[in-house]
């Protein structure tokens, strides 16, 4: 079923929540393992997210250095089709623009349509470790906007090959990102939000957030995206702190802000145990917030661990 769907048959706010794909190498039941406990709380929708080749260098015996790509994380199409078998819950891949041709986004998402996926997260991507800007894959996509309009000409049935006949019109629902507080490349928030409007001018049909702590942030974001003619669900994506070392490392990563009175808290905490109590108690009166605002549904970030998000939801759901 289609998100906006499952939105505007809501009669409260959903829970759903976002998973990565296993490690190379790994089994999948570590991943199940994360998601089942999770069950309880009957997400309509579960997140899979997409992370591309990335270079390493490995020491041959001659003492000469290889440059390898590699995917660490492979396997969000097989985890979509594999979550949506075991659960009968939609799965919704993160399709990106980096690494992929044209070509290549036109193959996955006929995999995806063929699997019965109704809805995709369409984004840019980051760049790659090495390069220091993000650099798109010849004949790619340079940015979310160029990908989506792909995946709304196969919603028309038009394909690359306009050579093809009788082609069978996808029928993808198109959710993108946002950034209550910017994304770290925008010169500033206004044109940053003037991009998510040509998003949802383009066919987005809703919008998920970046991680934040401060929900005034969100609330500010959401008023300005409807002031600007941006109508469609803003559903908020939340992260439980797990651990002491992430009041610094999400905002060199996520590029977002710690409130004073969470950093604090944290910083005061003895070890991660104590770190992760506090995390779920902010988790909770943020969600509980969010709840009396009105949100769709709280998306949680697991990442991998769903112990948190766990504690968090048996306390809302
Ligand atoms: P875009 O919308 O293309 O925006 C990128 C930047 O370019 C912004 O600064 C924007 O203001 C600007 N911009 C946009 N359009 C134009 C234009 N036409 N001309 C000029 N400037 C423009 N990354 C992954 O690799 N895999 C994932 O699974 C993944 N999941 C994510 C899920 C969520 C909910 C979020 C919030 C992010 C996720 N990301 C993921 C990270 C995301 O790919 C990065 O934040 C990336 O840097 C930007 O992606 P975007 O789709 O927002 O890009």
């Amino acid at each position: 079923m289609k998100l906006t769907e499952h939105i505007s048959n809501a009669k409260s706010t959903l829970f759903s929540f976002e998973v990565l794909p296993p490690l190379k190498g790994e089994n999948i039941q570590n991943l199940f393992d994360s998601i089942d406990p999770l069950m309880e709380f009957k997400p309509p929708f579960i997140d899979v997210t997409y992370h591309r080749q990335e270079y390493m260098y490995k020491q041959r015996g001659n003492g000469l250095l290889e440059k390898i790509a590699t995917r660490k994380r492979p396997g969000t199409v097989g985890i979509c089709a594999a979550i949506k078998n075991r659960y009968n819950v939609d799965a919704v891949p993160h399709i990106i623009c980096g690494g992929f041709t044209r070509e290549e986004t036109e193959n996955a998402l006929i995999d995806l349509h063929f699997l019965g996926i109704d809805n995709v997260l369409v984004l840019r991507g980051d760049s790659i470790k090495s390069e220091p800007n993000f650099i798109p894959e010849k004949g790619g996509h340079n940015y979310a906007t160029e990908l989506l309009e792909q995946v709304r000409c196969m919603n028309t049935g038009i394909y690359l090959d306009e050579d093809l006949l009788n082609t069978y019109p996808t029928n993808f629902c198109i959710g993108v990102a946002a950034y209550p507080e910017k994304h770290f490349e925008a010169p500033n928030l206004k044109t940053d939000i003037k991009y998510l409007k040509k998003k949802v001018e383009m066919g987005a049909e809703y919008i998920v957030t970046q991680m934040f702590f401060d929900n005034q942030k969100y609330y500010d974001f959401v008023k300005t995206c409807r002031q600007e003619g941006i109508n469609v669900p803003i559903i908020p994506g939340l992260k439980p702190i797990t651990t002491k070392k992430q009041i610094t490392v999400l905002p060199s990563i996520f590029h977002i802000d710690i409130p004073e009175d969470l950093a604090d808290a944290i910083e005061q905490c003895k070890n991660n145990d104590e770190a992760k109590k506090v995390g779920v108690d902010w988790g909770i009166q943020q969600s509980k917030d969010l709840i009396e605002f009105g949100v769709p549904c709280l998306h949680y970030y697991s990442m991998g661990k769903s112990e948190s998000v766990y504690n968090i939801a048996k306390a809302l759901f």
